[in-house]
């Protein structure tokens, strides 16, 4: 029998690599000169990181997680998000003794155990940008701007800010028991899930997908009229800052982000080209990760951005698979070690040079020359060999001229180099 993936994990195909290659290369540039450091973790964590980090009342952790037991007896989680790694890797290594902030960011697959659709994977990959050890309401004005200005790079425009508080662990709860109150008068409208929610955790109620349950929540009491006055400093600070900073973004009092562990300022990057998975990126400040993970009180910002979802938007011009310069076609037995030769001193230069291992005839090694859309094609026939001279042609113009092999590389180079 045929194997094939699992349902869910994609095989990502050379052709959609240059993509891929593009997006992380951007990352890496973008990311760095705002200061931040890669950092790579494992992708399996013991379970109780994510179930604490997160909350037993999240749908992560409620119905996501990939867990299970190893051969020594330990609940084993493949990681749904990097955060919670990362705060433990920063926790373990005792960063905090070097310098209290740290820049993070990693790149990498992620595992949810939800329903595959378009936008919704098993194993999707995600860019997560963090900063831990900073309070100040410039860093979430400043992980804001360098994640659009990485977006605008990449090339992606039609994009939507959407910004929101959530405020903290004091003015939460009152927040949390208004919504509970409207929420008990409005159960006979809800989805069972969001039944079961009113205690749990309200807040999950705005990610609904149910109509009964997106009108029920219509009137609801909105976060932002129960901020604290900290918390409501904070969020003004926040605002100002990014109009320094020239960046238009929409208050969006209903967004409330999955996971228990936001505080404060939260936010969202929506594509309208993506259809109902619209979200390419969200993230906010949890000022209570650490306490849970660790017993520390350090806060933490960060966002993290879904691969598909934004390689699906990306200009068609973007990440070009770059084809071969040089296809060498050499009929004849010794043309053919010929050929073997010059390739492996081609590699040596940078210069991307095929040839065919079986020797062919001519005729199908400049078909396979076509296929490969090579830009230039060397025929080396016996006879120009034994006179230490080929044909190189150029397969856009057609045209052709005879060249002393010994110069290949100085030519290939002064052609391909200089556009
Ligand atoms: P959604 O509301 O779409 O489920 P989320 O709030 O669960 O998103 P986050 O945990 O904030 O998502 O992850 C950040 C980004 O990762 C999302 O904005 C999205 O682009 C991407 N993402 C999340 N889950 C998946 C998935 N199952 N498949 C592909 N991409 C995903
Ligand atoms: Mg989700």
């Amino acid at each position: 029998m045929e194997i094939k993936a699992i349902r869910g994990f994609n095989d990502i195909l050379p052709d959609e690599v240059g993509k891929w290659q593009f997006v992380e290369k951007t990352v890496r540039e973008v990311f760095e000169s705002f200061g931040f450091a890669e950092i790579r973790i494992p992708i399996l964590e013991r379970t109780e990181l994510f179930s604490r980090g997160i909350g037993e009342a999240t749908d992560i952790v409620e119905k996501e997680m990939y867990t299970f037991t190893d051969k020594g007896g330990s609940s084993l989680t493949l990681r749904p998000e990097a955060t919670a790694s990362m705060a433990r890797a920063y926790l373990e290594h005792q960063f905090y003794t070097f310098d209290p902030v740290a820049k993070l960011y990693c790149i990498g697959p992620m595992f949810r155990y939800e329903r595959p659709q378009k936008g919704r994977y098993r194993q999707f990959y995600q860019i997560d940008a963090e900063v831990f050890g900073v309070g100040n309401p410039m860093v979430d004005a400043e992980v804001i701007l360098m994640l659009i200005h990485f977006l605008r790079r990449v090339g992606l425009e039609k994009l939507e800010l959407q910004i929101n508080s959530l405020g903290c662990r004091d003015c939460r709860p009152r927040y949390r028991d208004g919504l509970k109150a409207y929420l008990t008068e409005k159960s006979f409208q809800l989805c069972e899930d969001c039944q079961r929610r009113i205690q749990a955790n309200p807040l999950r109620i705005f990610d609904c997908k149910v109509q009964t349950c997106q009108e029920a929540i219509a009137d609801a009491p909105k976060v932002i009229d129960f901020i604290c006055d900290e918390c409501s400093v904070h969020f003004n600070r926040v605002k100002e800052y990014l109009a320094m900073a020239d960046l238009d973004y929409i208050l969006n009092p209903r967004m409330v982000r999955g996971l228990d562990y936001y505080t404060r300022t939260a936010f969202e990057v929506v594509s309208y080209d993506l259809g109902s998975q619209n979200a390419v990126t969200g993230g906010g400040r949890y000022d209570n990760l650490f306490q849970e993970i660790g017993g520390l009180d350090i806060p933490g910002i960060g966002f993290a951005i879904g691969m598909e979802r934004l390689i699906s938007l990306l200009p068609k011009d973007k990440g070009l698979i770059q084809r071969s310069h040089l296809f060498i076609a050499a009929p004849g037995k010794d043309t053919h070690q010929e050929a073997y030769r010059i390739a492996n001193q081609l590699h040596l230069e940078g210069i991307r040079a095929e040839f065919d291992y079986e020797g062919k005839s001519l005729k199908s090694q400049m078909r396979r020359a076509d296929k490969l859309n090579a830009r230039y094609v060397l025929i080396l026939g016996e006879e120009e060999l034994r006179k230490g001279r080929a044909v190189l042609r150029n397969m856009a113009d057609k045209s052709q001229e005879e060249i002393p092999i010994d110069n290949l590389p100085d030519i290939l180079k002064r052609k391909i180099f200089s556009d």
